[in-house]
């Protein structure tokens, strides 16, 4: 299928062209057809596939005929929210690249820096706006944005607004929405507080669903070693001596994690740099664009960057440190492999993460399989030790058991003979007193 087929209006197939698209993803088939007709949708798709052109194509297309019909000046006719701040900002490149031709004009606001340039912009009028949730009501509140005109409504990522805390926020911002809208529902995963949060903004959605079995991309080779934690910094030195890894995004638990490994790496001449929270936004944007623009081969990042980061054919995701939670491993690993390239995502598991690395093997259906040709190779030999100290508890234990029988039994003895010895002596002292008498 080309794009052709979905009846996307000229400017749009300008901007494709441009862009090197030449056919639609699977969920840009799905999804482009049923906005078009103005239909609600409940999206499941994983990161990678295509999304943010599926449903910013045909809000472009209806937007711009409606405003082409009116000739009206600039409303805020269009909200996106979205969880993070790279994600907003990739979400306005790709309304700014797909609507080139539109005449349409696109924001973006999210926090952590000056409101001051995104007030600016909004003063002048915008028909699109992407916003993460926390800036968008400080300036809701603040007079800055009204939401009385928006017609269509995404909400992106939803599984991971729940999961950042924003559910109070999300509420807060649909209750301002005109009843009278369209709204767009996206989210990786599916739990049910997110089929309950769907079915209170959706109105008879179309579902939509992408490759649901198993929501690790298949494009993406995966591979896991088994290491101890101090020798995960020898064993990622190592994979990054190989010159085939062009550009790695490493990820690490805690910030302090990112920190360390970025520094380890420099000491060894391998060029990273640190993407995190405790960064100052400039800081992260001039790290993710010297990445981007593989001025730096490594990023190493926390889990901020798991969603946000679309870098055009990132070749390997190392998971230095295993996820807490089994769906972030599908947000990390799908940084690579995007739009049907290849990609290679390694993991790093020691000891103590092997319940995390069960977790994520179920949730993907097929295990990782393990590399097990490496110099620092742990043998797997977990259940082994595990089942011998089992064996070793269950001895103990019965023996211990045993034990305290066997004390009980003689502690009873002891005093069933103290007790006679007692009984003895008083008997006899009795006997004597008697005598005496
Ligand atoms: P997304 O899942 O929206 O973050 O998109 C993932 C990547 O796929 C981005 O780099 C997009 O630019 C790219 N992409 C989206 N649609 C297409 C398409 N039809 N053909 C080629 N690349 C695409």
């Amino acid at each position: 299928m080309s794009f052709e087929n979905l009846n996307l209006i000229k400017p749009l197939h300008k901007a494709l062209e441009e862009k090197g698209y030449e056919h639609p993803t699977e969920i840009q088939k799905q999804a482009i057809p049923v906005i078009l007709e103005r239909n609600d949708i409940l999206g499941c798709a994983q990161t990678g596939t295509g999304k943010t052109a599926a449903f910013a194509l045909p809000i472009l297309q209806i937007l711009h005929s409606e405003r082409h019909e009116n000739r009206s000046k600039k409303v805020l006719n269009s909200l996106i929210l979205t969880p993070t701040r790279e994600l907003a900002l990739q979400i306005k490149e790709n309304f700014t690249v797909y609507g080139k031709y539109t005449g349409l004009k696109s924001a973006v606001i999210f926090g952590g820096v000056s409101q001051n340039k995104q007030t600016e912009i909004l003063k002048k009028g915008v028909d699109i706006l992407i916003a993460t949730p926390g800036r968008l009501l400080d300036l809701i509140n603040q007079k800055f944005i009204s939401l009385k005109d928006i017609k269509l409504f995404v909400l992106d990522e939803a599984d991971r607004m729940l999961d950042m805390g924003f559910i109070v926020d999300i509420k807060k911002i649909i209750s301002m929405l005109p009843e009278k809208r369209q709204t767009l529902f996206f989210s990786a995963t599916m739990p049910p507080e997110i089929i309950k949060l769907s079915k209170n903004i959706l109105l008879n959605p179309v579902k939509i669903e992408v490759t649901p079995n198993s929501p690790a991309v298949e494009t993406i080779k995966q591979g896991v070693y088994f290491v101890t934690k101090p020798q995960k910094k020898s064993l990622l030195i190592h994979l990054l001596k190989d010159n085939s890894i062009d550009s790695a995004l490493v990820f690490t638990r805690t910030k302090r994690g990112a920190d360390q490994v970025t520094k380890i790496l420099n000491n060894a001449k391998i060029a990273a740099e640190a993407i995190h929270g405790n960064k100052s936004q400039n800081a992260r944007q001039k790290a993710l664009s010297n990445f981007k623009s593989k001025r730096t081969r490594v990023l190493v990042a926390t889990d901020i960057a798991s969603r946000g980061i679309d870098v055009t054919k990132l070749s390997h995701v190392i998971n230095y440190e295993m996820p807490e939670e089994s769906g972030t491993y599908i947000h990390r690993i799908g940084r690579t492999g995007r739009a049907g390239l290849s990609g290679v995502a390694l993991s790093f598991c020691d000891n103590e993460e092997k319940h995390l690395l069960k977790s994520i093997n179920k949730l993907i259906n097929i295990p990782i399989p393990v590399i097990k040709d490496h110099p620092f190779n742990q043998t797997d030999n977990s259940e082994v030790s595990k089942s011998s100290s089992d064996k070793l508890h269950k001895f103990k234990r019965n023996t211990g058991k045993d034990f305290l029988l066997d004390d009980a039994r003689k502690k009873k003895k002891r005093n069933h003979r103290n007790n006679s010895r007692k009984k003895k002596s008083i008997r006899n002292r009795n006997k004597q007193l008697h005598l005496i008498e």
